[in-house]
């Protein structure tokens, strides 16, 4: 994956979006580490806010917009939408009311249903941001019900060989979207505590999980384990002692051989991004007159959707950049 890059600035509502460093005011999509800084005020969704004190204090500037719910901000109308990504997860809309030109980001977003955040939502706008991590067309992940059948069979078939399963995803997220697959399966979930640690956000915010345990080497008999793809992991296989098979979680395991880069006996395409057909479907959905790629697959995709009729350009290898809500063209 890309570096990501510093961010995009709206100077006329002196707003950025998505700094990965401290700014005064800025729009964070979601509580994943990349898109995450210290900044002074802090526009996001209330999910995103108690997710970001969570995880880095209580003391979080958050100043939370309620999806469905617009505000004015130097001039401009922003409002808030789900973008299906992980709890939390926003899109922006920003329309400047002096004559109604508006600008979409769209942050990480994902079309799919999810267990665990709020269903995608679509809006129209005159010029789109976003997000192409998987942007080619060999992107096209099987239908989310046989993925999750899959982590089922895997789960129930290591156990059935007497040894011990473990799913991996990070902490935030996907690790709460494969315990939530667990639920209603008769399968019990041990997790590990930075998992853990977030459960109640997501609980607090109507989402809901099958019965679990903190992890417990000694109590793992018949157990599927739940970490993080880190150090953590590595920690925990030595203290069990037992075979183990391990799973990876990721949009990466369409490649056949993503279990090696990863090290995991299994991969799964569940991912939290948008496939290639469900990238196209966003830029249909929002009809807008300029669209502006951003991370992974950014050039190709672009390049793709210009052969569709799409004024598209990609951000790859911008910096940081400063962006005007009418139709010049962006200044790098
Ligand atoms: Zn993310």
């Amino acid at each position: 994956m890309e570096a990501r890059d510093r961010g995009i600035y709206l100077p006329e509502a002196e707003l950025w979006l998505d700094p990965s460093r401290v700014k005064p005011v800025a729009f964070v999509s979601h509580a994943h580490s990349d898109h995450f800084a210290r900044h002074h005020r802090i526009l996001c969704s209330p999910a995103t806010g108690d997710v970001l004190k969570a995880r880095y204090g209580q003391k979080t500037a958050c100043d939370p917009v309620a999806f469905g719910q617009s505000i004015e901000h130097n001039g401009h109308s922003i409002e808030l939408f789900p973008a299906g990504h992980a709890l939390g997860s926003a899109q922006i809309r920003i329309e400047r009311l002096s004559d109604g030109a508006s600008l979409l980001y769209t942050g990480d977003f994902k079309r799919r249903p999810s267990l665990t955040c709020e269903p995608y939502e679509a809006r129209t706008a005159d010029t789109l941001i976003m997000e192409t991590t998987f942007g080619l067309p060999k992107f096209r992940f099987p239908a989310i019900e046989d993925v999750r059948a899959d982590v089922l069979r895997f789960c129930r078939e290591t156990l059935d060989a007497g040894e011990v399963p473990m799913l991996l995803g990070y902490s935030f997220g996907k690790a709460q979207e494969l315990l939530a697959i667990l639920t209603g399966s008769g399968l019990e979930a041990m997790v590990h505590d930075s998992i853990r640690k977030l459960l109640p956000t997501f609980e607090s915010h109507g989402f809901a999980f099958p019965p679990w345990q903190v992890f417990d080497p000694g109590g793992i008999d018949g157990k599927v384990l739940v970490f993080p793809p880190t150090a953590e992991r590595k920690a925990a296989l030595a203290e069990i002692k037992r075979p183990c098979r391990t799973a990876v979680a990721t949009g990466w395991a369409i490649d056949p051989r993503a279990r090696y880069r990863y090290r995991a006996d299994a991969a799964f395409p569940l991912s939290d991004h948008a496939d290639w057909p469900d990238l196209l479907r966003c830029a249909q959905e929002v009809q807008p007159s300029r669209i502006l790629t951003t991370h992974g697959y950014a050039a190709p995709f672009a390049a793709d959707l210009r052969r569709r009729g799409f004024n598209a350009w990609s951000l790859h290898g911008i910096d940081q950049m400063e962006l005007s809500l009418g139709l010049d063209e962006p200044e790098a």
